[in-house]
């Protein structure tokens, strides 16, 4: 069996991962100290030294890290050993501004292959199998971590990298692949690609891993339907190292947080403050075991819950709930957080465009919401009479998901503006 595989820590009791992570903690924060100028600065304005920290109950007096500072500290400003000992780079898209920059030491590279390793073995992975790795290499983590991961377990690995369909599908069919990893829009256009050329009964699919960007639960649905095969999530960012920090497991209830390598943590985005269990708030990490790129506190701006509730699989790790969105983005109406990817999903469960409008404004001291929703052609043309109903069954369906009332205003199709070929989501007169 592969030296990855180490199902006891997997199934680790609480007072186990608790006795891991306060020693693993307090030799980071020392490791941090004396090695990453930036972050003891931080610390000495908060007041705190490494002896304030003793184990996980003291984790809340660590100052945050937030992606301002990465790049501010771009690009060597946050290393935790010297370059010498550094192996390997990698970078996010670069999409919302500078680049982050990520480095690794040969454990560091280890231990993350070693978390994907778990995906890919919670997914039903074996040395069996035929691993095709459809997300891209290079400076993106996609690529590389389920590499290593599948090289771990020992499945037959395919290096497709992304694109290039027509050649995915000539090795789908020709080697038999049974696991595919890749984003999930790929997933999907690959299962439309499949269909259109006739190949359904020639591919051996049995399980996807799919991650690097948001997806909703009848995303999912589609994609086991038009593949044939169960679909896992994964959760992970550069900054943490990549996918692998969470995944899926056959219960499709959340993500096991590989606890034994980061702390989770559930924050309130806008006062900073810890959350108890089961609260809806931004996701923090803490870095344990990391070497080159070790971040203490790092604010993901991904919001969601953490559950311990015992889990059918027998992992004991601690599960996040799928990102219902980004810190960025949530808006407080009624003092209720409301985050667009929810309105979204519920408008994509009832067979609506996502093109819709959110509108927040101020009436007599109250908030008041209001959501514009673009129809389809055919149920537009279809409408005639039944607006009312459809605007109710809406509204209902919001209420179940965000808690508060929301009016719905149902409209004809691409009449709502647009700005570069987007919808403008969110109006908030509150601050006009
Ligand atoms: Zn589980």
């Amino acid at each position: 069996m592969a030296k990855y595989y180490q199902p006891e820590i997997e199934t680790a009791s609480r007072e186990q991962i608790l006795q891991w992570q306060n020693e693993r903690l307090v030799a980071q924060v020392r490791r941090v100290w004396d090695n990453v100028p930036y972050y003891r600065e931080k610390m000495e304005e908060k007041g705190v030294t490494p002896a304030d920290i003793r184990g996980v109950a003291d984790l809340h007096k660590l100052p945050f890290l937030s992606k301002d500072d990465l790049r501010q500290a771009y690009p060597y400003g946050l290393l935790g050993t010297p370059l010498k000992d550094c192996v390997r780079i990698h970078s996010t898209s670069g999409t919302t501004g500078k680049r982050v920059v990520a480095f690794y030491t040969q454990h560091d590279v280890d231990l993350w292959e070693d978390c994907c390793a778990r995906a890919i073995v919670a997914a039903g992975g074996t040395q069996e199998d035929v691993c095709q790795v459809a997300y891209g290499y290079g400076l993106f983590t996609g690529g590389s971590g389920m590499h290593g991961g599948s090289h771990k377990v020992g499945c037959l690995t395919l290096p497709l990298s992304s694109g290039n369909t027509d050649r995915q599908l000539q090795f789908m069919v020709d080697l038999g692949s049974t696991i595919l990893c890749c984003t999930p829009s790929y997933a999907a256009y690959l299962g439309e690609s499949i269909h259109e050329q006739g190949l359904r009964d020639q591919i051996k699919l049995k399980a996807g891993i799919f991650g690097a960007e948001a997806w909703s639960e009848s995303m999912r649905r589609e994609i086991e339907h038009s593949l044939g095969i169960k679909a896992y999530d994964i959760y992970g960012l550069t900054e943490t190292s990549g996918p692998g920090v969470a995944y899926e497991c056959e219960a499709q209830t959340g993500m096991h947080i590989n606890e034994d390598h980061f702390i989770a943590e559930i924050i309130d985005p806008n006062t900073g403050e810890v959350l108890p269990e089961g609260s809806k708030g931004e996701l923090v990490f803490t870095a344990i075991t990391k070497e080159a790129f070790p971040l203490l506190r790092y604010r993901t701006r991904d919001i969601c819950v953490l559950t311990r509730e015992p889990c059918p699989c027998g992992r004991t790790h601690v599960k996040m709930s799928k990102p219902m969105g980004r810190s960025d983005d949530m808006l407080i109406v009624k003092g209720v957080n409301v985050f667009p990817s929810q309105i979204e999903a519920v408008l994509l469960d009832q067979g609506y465009p996502a093109n819709y409008q959110i509108i927040v404004d101020r009436v007599n001291h109250s908030d008041t919401l209001e959501v514009m929703v673009e129809m389809t052609p055919e149920t537009f043309s279809d409408s005639l009479g039944k607006i009312t109903e459809m605007e109710k069954n809406l509204v209902s369906s919001l209420k179940a998901m965000l808690g508060i009332y929301a009016k719905v205003r149902l409209v004809a199709p691409q009449s709502i503006a647009r700005s570069e070929g987007k919808a403008v989501r969110i109006i908030d007169k509150r601050k006009i």
